[in-house]
């Protein structure tokens, strides 16, 4: 349920509203537009609280939100949600790019991929240390020891980090080490692991199930967001589909549409959406062309070495450098503004 006042209400009209709702026992949310302020309810509203609602002064509208996910629907927050990682901005006009290996392998190959990744303007290092792999005899990541690897490749070169973590039980000492967290397309409803997220403290990147449909998708975000942790940005990564050709099939729709059903920043992962090396910097361009909130990417110094399988999709350290040149000029043109990382930040 949301209760809209107008930006003409005085602020003791709007107090009063959030009293009532209080001692009712129920949670609010308040978001401040251009026009309207939204006061949203978590919780059951009873028929009579909404009547007493709808008579109160300064009151425009109560409205019941209908869809099942509640504080992920823009109906609930009609602002762009912006998450402020030490004065890195994510969401709203602002891109952002993540980039770095598939995996961390060791502290020289991360360190060296964090200095080219900075180099290029990209604000955030990615890395896995645990790797989500089809079969058990794969590669599994090096673990614990790739925490602490990714952290000192972002202190030293001033880059917030990004990791993934698959488990409850691991979430703890990713979020002590990393800055934000990331739920594989394979974890999409790994709902306790989603529970343990709503209270970790760090922003968390949820990509979407390779088929799981928008609905699914929010309804996971909202596990996150229903325990505390407002700080969640969508990630579309590719769907499986008949096509063999590429890897997933990356679903651009799926940025505008999400963008319009929700108020969390989306971001485009076109190396798994694709594949494909070759097609990542047309479908990278593409995703912001669309209206991504910003792009994470596998970049690598040696990929046909890499240790996972994802190196036919990993960009040369050049790629990505031109990449990102022409990012920047293609940022303004769809409203974006794509400012690298100030030199100050560091991790954890
Ligand atoms: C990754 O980012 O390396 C990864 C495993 O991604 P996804 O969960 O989208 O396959
Ligand atoms: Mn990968």
């Amino acid at each position: 349920m949301i209760v809209i006042t107008s930006n003409q209400t005085p602020e003791e009209q709007v107090k009063d509203i959030i009293g009532v709702i209080e001692r009712e026992g129920l949670q609010v949310h308040l978001s401040r537009g251009a026009d309207h302020t939204v006061i949203g309810l978590v919780g059951t509203v009873t028929p009579k609280l909404a009547e007493h609602l709808r008579q109160m002064k300064g009151v425009e509208n109560v409205v019941k939100i209908s869809k099942s996910y509640k504080l992920a629907s823009r109906d609930f927050h009609p602002q762009d949600t912006i998450i402020d990682i030490r004065g890195v901005k994510i969401g709203g006009e602002n891109l952002v790019i993540m980039g770095g290996p598939c995996a961390v392998e060791s502290p020289e190959q991360i360190d060296e991929i964090a200095r080219l990744v900075k180099a290029s303007g990209a604000q955030v290092l990615r890395g896995g240390a645990f790797k989500p792999r089809t079969g058990p005899y794969s590669f599994q990541g090096v673990g614990v020891e790739g925490l602490t690897m990714m952290a000192e490749a972002g202190r030293r070169h001033g880059l917030l980090t990004i990791t993934e973590v698959m488990t409850p039980e691991y979430v703890d000492i990713c979020a002590e080490h990393a800055d934000i967290l990331q739920v594989g397309t394979r974890n999409m409803q790994n709902f306790d692991l989603l529970r343990k997220l709503g209270t970790c403290g760090r922003p968390v990147l949820l990509k979407r199930g390779f088929s799981a449909t928008y609905d699914e998708l929010l309804n996971a975000a909202e596990y996150i967001l229903a325990g505390g942790n407002r700080d969640v940005m969508l990630c579309e990564r590719g769907i499986r589909t008949f096509e063999t050709y590429t890897r997933n099939t990356l679903d651009l729709s799926a940025i505008p549409v999400l963008q319009s059903l929700s108020h969390l920043p989306v971001i485009s992962d076109p190396s798994h959406g694709t594949g494909r090396r070759e097609l990542v910097e047309p479908m990278a361009k593409a995703s912001v062309a669309a209206g991504a909130n910003g792009l994470i990417i596998e970049m690598h110094t040696d990929p046909d070495n890499s240790m996972t399988g994802d190196g036919v999709q990993s960009l040369f350290p050049d790629q990505f450098d031109n990449l990102l040149r022409d990012l920047e000029k293609l940022a303004p043109l769809v409203g974006r503004k794509f400012s690298p990382a100030p030199q100050a930040v560091s991790a954890v």
